[in-house]
């Protein structure tokens, strides 16, 4: 894979480290687990969206952009990094929030990520839930075009062919650190959402032959319409990338039975998984998205789905900075 060949802005700090996890592993009596910390991507606070943004943000310059336009949830941490790439940039920066939760709290509607996006710069306009995001953006492109500007829109989590590039890169990078390491990787688990992440790893993966199977675990959509979200989009993006190794159907492994009650609501496993990564790795997990994925992971390991001589990779996506939007759900003894 030749990533160099695409545009790219350099936001990331890259490698990010591959880190053992033995006090979970230990309390767990599982598999041996890894965290890969793309939580420490480094822009203003860090997290998965970065390494999308590095190429997305490549594009829109190419493109003589002037004004970028993205959207996420309230607490959306991609629409934080889509903030700070463009304050990075000096481009005007729209977000589009959607109320996908209903928590009218001050500290969920202001604090967080929200208070952030307000310090980046970016100017933010609230839409309802259940709103046509994508149709959304579009009339604010269309307003901006008015106004003579060149606007760049770019979808909600960065999930486009654009935007996964830069997992395809993470995969390889994965790869050179395990090689290194003489780690042999047995998966990789993390948190699905708008799938270009779990697209981009696995086109990435496919394309060196790696026979590291992935596991998005779903925070949104049920798993059929999830498997067919991120499969459509590895393969898109295998394409862009001239990889000639085709993707099959089960090069995409999905889990959707964490959900909860829905996207951006914690669930008890959520809530557990946050406090033992904190009190025994000194990590944190975000709400809405990396809890939901290590619950699953170790609910898995407690059913015993994974052998005790496997490595297996859990990639931090992160997002912690929405705890501060969550302080209710962890109240002293609750
Ligand atoms: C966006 C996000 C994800 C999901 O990544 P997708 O590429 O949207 O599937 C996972 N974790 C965190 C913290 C995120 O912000």
């Amino acid at each position: 894979m030749h990533l160099s060949r695409f545009p790219r802005r350099p936001y990331a700090h890259l490698p990010t480290p591959l880190e053992p996890l033995p006090r979970l592993s230990a309390a767990l009596g599982g598999p041996a687990l890894w965290i890969k910390r793309d939580d420490c991507t480094g822009l203003a606070g860090g997290g998965n969206k970065t390494r999308k943004l590095e190429f997305l943000l490549g594009d829109a310059l190419a493109q003589g952009a002037d004004c970028v336009i993205t959207q996420g949830a309230t607490q959306s941490n991609h629409v934080r990094q889509a903030a700070a790439a463009c304050a990075r940039e000096g481009l005007p920066c729209h977000l589009l929030l959607e109320d996908r939760t209903g928590f009218t709290d001050a500290e969920y509607r202001e604090n967080g990520n929200v208070l952030m996006d307000r310090l980046l710069g970016a100017t933010l306009e609230e839409r309802p839930a259940g709103t046509d995001m994508d149709a959304a953006m579009a009339v604010v492109a269309e307003r901006l075009a008015s106004e003579g500007r060149r606007p760049y829109v770019i979808p909600g989590g960065g999930s486009n062919r654009v935007g996964a590039l830069g997992y395809a890169n993470a995969a390889l990078e994965l790869l050179q650190q395990a090689n290194d390491a003489g780690l042999r990787v047995d998966r990789l688990v993390h948190a699905t959402g708008s799938a270009g992440t779990q697209a981009g790893l696995v086109a990435g993966l496919v394309a060196s032959s790696s026979g590291i199977p992935v596991l998005g675990v779903g925070v949104r959509t049920p798993a059929p319409a999830q498997h067919a979200k991120v499969l459509g989009l590895a393969r898109e993006t295998a394409d862009y990338l001239g990889s000639r190794t085709p993707i099959a159907d089960d090069d995409v492994q999905v889990n959707c039975n964490y959900i909860g009650d829905g996207y951006g609501m914690p669930t008890e496993g959520a809530i557990e998984a946050i406090r033992l990564l904190a009190e025994l790795e000194g990590i944190f997990l975000d709400p809405v998205y990396s809890a939901k994925g290590m619950a699953g992971l170790i609910d898995l390991i407690r059913k015993g789905h994974y052998a005790a001589g496997e490595n297996i990779v859990f990639l931090h996506t992160g997002g912690a900075q929405a705890l501060y939007g969550y302080r209710g759900f962890f109240d002293a003894g609750a």
